[in-house]
């Protein structure tokens, strides 16, 4: 049984006809969610459940559950999932084949004839991305009530298109109340999105936690002037100040090593002309970090900083949060058998914490461990409170 291994050849071929749905001429794929593509990619992997004997259920916000049952009916599922809608510009194993690994385990299990003790299921999960419609992870973060059922099917694409009605019209608009199907165990296998593993020459990362994050909107408002006239003392240049920001945004996040991440990624000037000083700068701040707390110290220092620039610059900046989630740490027992798995396997192995969101996040949030992730200081328990952007 410890030798089982799964058909590689077979898990490339079904990765490879999925991604011909879609299929972009770079080579990606672009299957956004609730489209006539997803409805074609679900049924095909639908499909490949019901050939491979198991059953198949959908829920009110689409997300499917396909089981393959086990000795002991009584117990909860154990599942993995991931999703397999894309980006506009996705690419063929993002999601897809944290799915498609986890049919292949069932293939295998078939094959080699045995029978497990709890259920296994295979998920995945309505509009991960959030490129067609807002919020990302959307049928996972409804399964754990991180959001409202009526908040999900509310929003619209841009051509005002709802989420309730296009799951109605690809024929997802299931029956089951999201999250009234019980989960024993959560695990989703994922390519990694950052250059971590390939740096360290490694196979396999052991993702014990996921990154918690907190986006900003900042504006900064100066005043518009000719650059020849205006001497260097009576200016007032949104972009000056605001690079002071964007270099402290960067500096704060050196200061929290090794899971600190701070990233301007989106800057607005206007009037952006070379011979104009800039009067407002709008630009987008991306603080990340493995622990609550120090995340919210990061938080707090970046504010603090903001405050007194504003002071000496005497330029009206304002900030506001837009997004947040907490980090989340998985369950030891789970990661301690991902562990145990690779390296028994033989498989070059690291530890990496997930930068990227992942739906795992609201499949772990029923489950909170009684440990937290060991990050680089002492830390409290992890909270998992929910924090509606304001
Ligand atoms: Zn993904």
């Amino acid at each position: 049984m410890t030798d089982a291994r799964v058909n590689g050849g077979r898990l490339w071929a079904s990765l490879m006809e999925l991604a011909q749905i879609g299929a972009t001429p770079k080579g990606g794929v672009k299957r956004l969610a609730l489209t006539d593509l997803d409805r074609q990619g679900r049924d095909l992997v639908v499909g490949w459940g019901k050939q491979a004997g198991m059953s198949v259920t959908v829920d009110q916000i689409g997300n499917v559950f396909m089981r393959r049952e086990g000795r002991n009916p009584s117990l909860a599922p154990v599942m993995t999932g991931s999703h397999i809608d894309t980006q506009p510009t996705g690419g063929k194993f993002d999601g897809n084949y944290g799915v498609l690994a986890g049919l292949e385990v069932v293939r295998t299990l078939n094959d080699l004839n045995i029978q497990t003790e709890a259920p296994i299921e295979v998920a995945f999960w309505t509009n991960e991305e959030g490129s067609r419609f807002v919020p990302v992870m959307m049928g996972s973060g409804v399964f754990c009530g991180a959001f409202s059922l009526e908040t999900a099917y509310a929003a619209k694409d841009t051509e005002g298109l709802t989420v309730k009605d296009e799951l109605a019209r690809i024929g997802y608009l299931g029956e089951q109340v999201p999250g009234q199907h019980p989960i024993g165990a959560y695990f989703e296998t994922h390519i990694e999105q950052g250059p971590v593993l390939e740096d360290a020459d490694k196979v396999i990362g052991v993702v014990p936690a996921v990154m918690g994050l907190s986006w900003y909107d900042c504006v900064v408002t100066g005043m518009e002037a000719h650059a020849g006239p205006t001497p260097m003392g009576l200016r007032r240049d949104a972009l000056q100040v605001s690079t002071k920001i964007m270099q402290e945004v960067v500096a704060l996040a050196n200061r929290y090593p090794p899971y600190g991440r701070g990233t301007v990624g989106m800057v607005q000037v206007f009037p952006n002309s070379r011979n104009v000083i800039p009067g407002e700068v709008k630009f987008s701040i991306d603080l990340r970090n493995v622990n609550d707390e120090l995340l919210n110290t990061m938080h707090e220092e970046m504010l603090a900083y903001i405050d007194g620039v504003r002071k000496d610059s005497g330029l009206a900046i304002s900030i506001e949060r837009v997004s947040y989630y907490p980090p989340c740490p998985f369950h030891p027992d789970c990661v301690g058998a991902v562990r145990k798995a690779t390296e028994a396997l033989g498989y070059s192995t690291m530890d990496v914490v997930s930068g990227a969101g992942h739906d795992a996040i609201y499949a772990a949030r029923p489950f909170p461990p009684t440990t937290d992730f060991a990050g680089n200081r002492a830390s409290p328990a992890p909270q998992y409170r929910h924090h509606r952007p304001s």
